[in-house]
């Protein structure tokens, strides 16, 4: 089976959030199982590419919408990359998103992969496509560029970015995008906008199947409090809309091999060893911050911080986990000015603070090190199409505490559930449903250790490893 892997982000080269761990760990697996997979990605300027190898030139001239483009191939992470370089200069901005023609560049990055697939004209089983970036391809497969796929499968990441667009921006990419405005086909579902275009939308429509990240977002994207206009879209095609839980990629995420700690541990560990690596982590956290942070427990966060990760209920957490004697530890920053400048000020209200790290910037290896220091990771999302950062917490012996909505449904459970407690679960989207689980929770780790250091062992064993979660991929693969 040969299945091609479109989207803009792969971890750990191009990474912003899940979308590129899923894209990598995905394919990693599927190779490892002998499916053929191949990612194309845009070479931005940015990728490190001492953490590729083979790197050569695959194509080395084709030509797109009058930009002259290369594609390269290389391995990395287990994986074959091919990477589209471009004559234009949309991939040489220093980031992957955020600049004022995100739409124009990544249509120009879906066009051009299907020009490429085209000149190699291989049979494929699945084209794969991630998120609103290369949704149009769905499109584009089937309306201009004749191509030997079988099946087109869109996986929707997070279903609040749209991809909204003016029709003349189709125009750009050799489509009549007047044609589109249609409510069968792109027109945006929101009334108020009658001459925009909605490019997931346009996913949507034309793609074999749509999945998502986990099975209750995929029924919530259908109500309108979390689909917004879009939900009349997925109730239409809802015949056609899955939803399936992402994995971590376990030789990533691997307390017992993972080059940032300063002690390895694993789930078949003694007690002891465990909880004494953890505080190794805590101790090397404690140095390299020159904090004391001695006040037990350390609840966190390792987040992007938008309205979707709650920010209001984090600095709720943060001021609540001080109240009852514990740390709060904060990595995370926000691409929203707004939200930056307010927790810029927070560390400065808690500068003189000695339980309290706020860390405003993108660092990897950081936050490996504080999912194996905290005792609780707090993940208090509006709604959470997955949630990645709940199931490393777990890997690492960190309690996760969420609110009920998406894959955080899915994967954590409280006391009383139909599955054995694994963390801590509010539903309200109001402080004292927060206070109350946050009580809970500190209240465990303080009165009864024994019945915590349970559960974080009951944590560490869960088995959410793409080898595991993989297999319903290549199950819809096949039905497709
Ligand atoms: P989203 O994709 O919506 O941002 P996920 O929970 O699916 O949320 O994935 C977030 C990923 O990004 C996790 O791997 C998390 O560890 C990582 N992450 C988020 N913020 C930071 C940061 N400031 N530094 C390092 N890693 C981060």
């Amino acid at each position: 089976m040969k299945v091609v892997q479109l989207g803009v982000e792969f971890a750990p080269i191009a990474k912003v959030g899940g979308l590129g761990e899923v894209i990598q760990g995905l394919s990693r697996e599927l190779t490892r199982q002998k499916v053929q997979v191949d990612v194309i990605l845009p070479k931005y300027d940015f990728l490190d590419v001492r953490k590729l190898s083979k790197l050569k030139v695959e194509v080395p001239e084709f030509t797109c919408l009058g930009h002259t483009n290369a594609m390269w191939s290389a391995t990395c992470e287990g994986c074959s990359l091919h990477l589209l370089e471009s004559s234009s200069n949309y991939f040489r901005r220093g980031k992957i998103y955020g600049c004022e023609d995100d739409t124009t560049r990544f249509l120009y990055f879906s066009r051009a992969c299907l020009e490429y697939l085209k000149l190699k004209n291989e049979p494929i089983n699945i084209l794969h496509l991630h998120d609103w970036h290369v949704a149009v391809c769905a499109l584009l497969a089937k309306e201009i560029f004749s191509l030997p796929i079988k099946a087109i499968l869109l996986t929707i990441h997070n279903g609040e970015h749209q991809g909204k667009s003016a029709p003349w921006d189709l125009d750009a990419i050799g489509l009549k995008g007047a044609d589109f405005l249609h409510p069968d086909r792109l027109q945006d579902d929101d009334r108020a906008h009658p001459k925009t275009l909605n490019l997931l939308k346009g996913g949507i429509v034309y793609a074999d199947w749509v999945n998502t990240v986990s099975p209750t977002y995929a029924k919530e994207l259908l109500t309108t409090s979390i689909g917004g206009p879009l939900s009349k879209t997925f109730r239409k095609y809802k015949d056609k809309l899955s939803g399936l839980l992402n994995g971590i990629d376990q030789t990533i995420w691997d307390p017992s091999n993972d080059p940032n700690l300063p002690r390895p541990y694993a789930a078949s560990s003694p007690l002891p060893e465990i909880l004494s690596a953890k505080e190794a982590a805590r101790a090397a956290l404690r140095k390299r911050f020159s904090l004391s942070l001695t006040h037990r427990p350390w609840v966190g966060s390792i987040t992007r911080l938008v309205p979707q990760k709650g920010p209001e209920l984090i600095e709720q957490g943060l001021r609540q986990t001080l109240t009852l004697g514990g740390s709060f530890l904060l990595l995370g920053s926000s691409p929203l000015p707004k939200i930056q400048k307010h927790f810029d000020k927070l560390k400065e209200e808690f500068a003189g603070n000695p339980q309290t790290l706020l860390h405003f910037e993108y660092d990897e290896g950081l936050a490996h090190l504080l999912f194996a220091a905290l005792d609780f990771l707090l993940v208090p999302s509006h709604f959470e199409p997955c949630g990645l950062t709940q199931l490393l917490a777990m890997r690492y012996g960190t309690l996760p505490i969420v609110r009920a909505t998406g894959g955080l449904k899915d994967t954590v459970f409280d006391e009383g559930a139909p599955h054995p407690q694994n963390g801590f679960v509010f539903r309200d989207l109001d402080p004292t449903a927060l206070t109350a689980t946050l009580q809970r929770a500190v209240s465990l780790f303080q009165n009864d250790p024994e019945k915590c250091n349970k559960l974080l062992i009951r944590d560490m064993k869960q088995d959410h490893s793409w080898t595991h979660l993989s297999k319903n991929y290549l199950d819809l693969f096949r039905n497709l």
